[in-house]
């Protein structure tokens, strides 16, 4: 018989922080995508024009980001950013 041991290892997950976060959106009517950009204003402009052009009026948008788990007792340094 063969036997396991386990332990519970307490891990916290963090913004990378050399990292930035990355704000995309697409049109749920047609599938028109955004250009991503670091700045939600950007894509949310983008978002009123195409609107404007079309009336789609519904949007998919999402805030990107990388983060990076650290296990208590290790050192809370990021590994390098992708
Ligand atoms: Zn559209």
């Amino acid at each position: 018989m063969t036997r396991a041991i386990v332990r519970h290892v307490p891990h916290t997950i963090r913004q990378h922080p050399d990292t930035r976060v990355m704000f995309e959106a697409s049109c749920q009517r047609c599938g028109w995508l955004a250009v991503p950009s670091t700045d939600a204003d950007v894509v949310d402009e983008q978002c009123l024009v195409h609107a404007g052009r079309s009336n789609h009026r519904i949007f998919r948008r999402a805030m990107l980001s990388h983060a990076f788990v650290v296990r208590e007792g290790e050192s809370p340094e990021p590994p390098a950013a992708p």
